[in-house]
């Protein structure tokens, strides 16, 4: 008798499952293309990669990664975006948690020692955020100033570097974190690209509270960071992205992200020349 119960609860465990794989199917593709590719983008900045409220994903780098992976023989419904932060990126390439990393990722020397890169897509530059009513008008005078950017970033460095080495420099695990702190008076200023900052300023909730002071402090090529020695994916997503400028694809991505934020982008770079 008891063992008859556990028999019948098994059996309805297994018709469980069996119905739960029929209807899930698509994880495994058989199909050419083969499984799924994990990618990372970015989760938290609007107009660059963004995971929405309803979980889908939005940004300039989600299309570029998007067209890329469709290159590589992945179509969108096998490709899974995985958070890869500033202070992330280059482990979780070496670590192999993802295939390639598309996150408003700079392209320098200190990560060519770890991880290889594809590109650059992008360029753009290190910019200021501050409140509308803000005094701050250039690099110098955040020093003694509290100041906001994100750990593992390039802007953080070349605060510390360069720009005002005396700011009282806060570093948060993503851009987001910054923004509030900005909107609550806690810093005076949150420093990153300005492709990145002209999509906050421009959310509909931040909307006349914000202004980006303009100024140009570095230039920032953004690449596809793949693990190192992976020559064979750099040349297939270099292509890739030659083909995205050449179809107007490229171009099409940049006026539906950038546009809505009035963010001028450069023109597309070309592949392999980083404008130091
Ligand atoms: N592009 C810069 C970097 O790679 C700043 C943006 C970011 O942190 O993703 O560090």
């Amino acid at each position: 008798m008891k063992l008859r119960k556990v028999t019948a609860a098994s059996a309805a465990v297994l018709a469980l499952t069996l119905s739960a794989t029929a209807c899930g199917g698509g994880d495994k593709d058989s199909g050419s293309g083969g499984d799924k590719v994990k990618v990372g983008i970015k989760y938290d900045q609007p107009g660059i990669g963004l995971k929405e409220p309803d979980g889908s994903f939005s940004g300039f780098d989600v299309d570029v990664a998007t067209y890329v992976a469709k290159e590589l023989g992945y179509e969108p419904k096998q490709i899974e975006f995985v958070e890869t932060k500033s202070s992330d990126r280059e482990n979780a390439l070496s670590r192999g948690d993802v295939k390639f990393i598309v996150a408003s990722y700079s392209i320098n020397d200190k990560r060519k020692a770890k991880v290889d890169f594809a590109g650059p897509y992008l360029l753009a530059h290190q910019d200021l955020l501050v409140k509308t009513d803000s005094k701050i008008a250039k690099g110098a005078d955040l020093n003694g100033k509290n100041l906001c950017s994100v750990a593992g970033s390039t802007s953080a460095q070349n605060v510390k570097d360069k720009i005002a080495p005396q700011a009282n420099l806060r570093r948060n695990s993503g851009y987001s974190e910054c923004i509030a702190a900005l909107q609550s008076g806690a810093v005076d200023a949150v420093t990153t690209d300005d492709s990145i900052l002209a999509g906050y300023a421009a959310q509909d909730k931040f909307k006349g509270q914000f202004k980006l002071v303009g100024e140009q402090l570095s230039n920032e090529n953004y690449g596809i960071g793949v693990k190192k020695g992976d020559k064979a994916t750099v040349d297939k997503i270099n292509a890739a992205l030659k083909k995205m400028v050449d179809d107007g694809s490229w171009k099409k991505a940049v006026d539906k992200n950038f546009g809505p934020a009035g963010y001028k982008n450069e023109p597309a770079p070309k592949i392999g020349v980083v404008v130091k």
